[in-house]
């Protein structure tokens, strides 16, 4: 391969790492911010240690209601509704 090839190659390369870089600047952007909303979803049962379970219960009710996985499998990620796993958590909480 000639020099000019390798250079060709190269600059391709770079401006893929680029694009690739920029993608994940975006993906950091959003997790960032998905987890200052959960921090703040959770700051109220976090700072509150002697609440009864009823809070607790509520608190995961409410971020499953939000569309939020409380199960072991997902916490914390987004749901679009129907997870079983979480509704065996919230059955469990609840009894
Ligand atoms: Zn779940």
């Amino acid at each position: 391969m000639n020099l000019s090839k390798q250079l060709a190659t190269m600059q391709q390369t770079l401006s893929q790492l680029t694009e690739e870089f920029q993608q994940l600047q975006v993906y950091i952007a959003n997790l960032e911010a998905e987890n200052e909303w959960l921090r703040q979803q959770a700051a109220p049962a976090v700072q509150n240690n002697s609440q009864s379970e009823n809070d607790g219960l509520h608190t995961l009710q409410k971020l499953y209601d939000d569309g939020i996985h409380v199960c072991p499998a997902y916490f914390g990620k987004t749901h679009d509704g129907g997870c079983l796993l979480c509704m065996e958590v919230l059955s469990n909480v609840s009894n």
